[in-house]
């Protein structure tokens, strides 16, 4: 028996080894082949504990200082002093929690002004704040579509939209990464008096590549009854003149009923919202599951939100550095041989594609071990069969940073015998 079979049998329950099945079962599979990786001896990717927060780019994991480079804390607003400021402020004069949904007790004077602030962004009429962006998602899907109504939707869309199929009923129409011709063909394939949802998202999260928004927006507009909605999480904040998205940087702004965001990547804090302008978006605060059955955020969030969300309408500097970061390291480890999610920088996302677990793993750990911290993803989160480290930019992270970060590739990569 392997080191990695004997653990897993030494973990059995009595349950197990009696034969007997719960609930659980279903996972045995997966904690098997878990208890086999860390059998090797590997750290466990997905139990890594910041002890310190230094920065937006620097933290102290099990007394190590370690660059951050998985972290989608894009515009590096988490430290920024005036969005802690106003924090300190609501929580010394609101208190640290509402206790309550938005449609009760849960509105208060600071979820008004985030909501302000997110109109003055986007430039629409309207604007919902959720509790997160998974919420915003599953509340705004759910809600539009319902059963009978289809949702045509990216096949490597985030679990939150394929979510809010679920919880609403909708038909599910799945096309291929990117495709616009597969878009098309899909709908033309409907029934055209269904009411359908085409959701794209901005930036894909898992190779960090863009969506070909024009083309896809032509496609949909020959087809009868489709509504758009865009999840900007991946794009707010650095794409575009205003910073509002792929959407407004690729100039659709006009063609999109529904943006959907999180405050927890550029706006560095935790929360979700939908801005529109369609005359009847109001009524969703009354139907909408996900937001009335639920508490509203703390004061003190929705305070740094709107900070931050005000500060990023001017932080064209901040965008460029970005830009800059992302050139930086893509040419860098493209240079070194490492074969990436996109040809050239798309966004602020990086993927480095490794041939299998073992590889990933291998090369995940060295990264750690010298000071570096990425994330580690796999099937199913990201597309069929793909192994793959995330690097995540942030606007903080200096050019000094960034020398270091493509040193520890070059190093992790080469013991790793990922490069040559
Ligand atoms: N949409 C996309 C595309 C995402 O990547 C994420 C989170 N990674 C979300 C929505 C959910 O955002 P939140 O973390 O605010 O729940």
């Amino acid at each position: 028996m392997s080191q990695a079979a004997a653990t897993a049998a030494d973990t059995q329950t009595p349950d197990e080894t009696s034969g007997a099945t719960d609930l659980f079962s279903k996972f045995d599979p997966l904690i098997a082949e878990r208890e086999a990786l860390m059998a090797t001896g590997v750290r466990d990717p997905f139990a890594i504990v910041m002890d310190e927060v230094k920065s937006p780019t620097l933290a102290v994991i099990k007394g190590k200082e370690t660059i951050l480079l998985g972290t989608y804390n894009y515009m590096g607003m988490t430290f920024d002093p005036d969005v802690i400021a106003a924090g300190k402020k609501a929580l010394d004069e609101f208190g640290a929690g509402t206790t309550g949904s938005r449609v009760l007790n849960g509105t208060y004077q600071g979820h008004k002004e985030v909501e302000d602030a997110l109109k003055e962004f986007y430039g629409t009429d309207h604007a919902m704040v959720f509790s997160t962006g998974y919420q915003a998602n599953l509340g705004v899907i759910s809600t539009l579509a319902g059963k009978g109504d289809y949702v045509i939707l990216d096949a490597d869309s985030h679990a939150s939209i394929y979510d809010g199929c679920f919880l609403g009923n909708a038909e599910i129409v799945r096309f291929r990464h990117n495709s616009v011709e597969d878009l098309d063909k899909r709908l033309g394939r409907l029934p055209v008096d269904a009411q359908k949802l085409v959701v794209l998202e901005g930036v894909y999260s898992m190779l960090g590549d863009i969506a070909p928004l024009p083309e896809m927006v032509a496609a949909i507009r020959k087809h009868k009854n489709c509504m758009i909605l865009v999840d900007e999480a991946h794009g707010m904040g650095f794409f575009g003149p205003n910073g509002r998205g792929v959407y407004e940087e690729q100039g659709v702004e006009k063609d999109i009923d529904f943006v959907v965001g999180t405050f927890s990547k550029s706006v560095g804090t935790v929360g979700g919202f939908c801005v529109s302008n369609h005359p009847k978006f109001d009524v969703m605060r009354l139907v909408c599951r996900p937001y009335v059955f639920t508490a509203s955020l703390p004061p003190s969030v929705v305070a740094t939100a709107a900070t931050s969300i005000r500060k990023l309408m001017h932080a064209q500097d901040k965008r460029a550095h970005l830009w800059e970061n992302s050139r930086r390291l893509h040419g860098g480890l493209k240079a070194m041989g490492f074969k990436l999610g996109t040809d050239t920088p798309q966004s602020a996302i990086i993927a480095v594609i490794l041939n299998d677990q073992a590889q990933a793993v291998a090369i995940w750990q060295a990264l750690l071990e010298l000071g570096l911290y990425v994330n580690m993803a796999r099937p199913p989160a990201t597309p069929t069969g793909t192994f793959l480290l995330r690097c995540s930019l942030c606007a903080e992270h200096s050019s000094d940073q960034v020398t270091q970060i493509l040193g520890m590739f070059e190093e992790a990569g080469k013991a790793t015998g990922a490069i040559a």
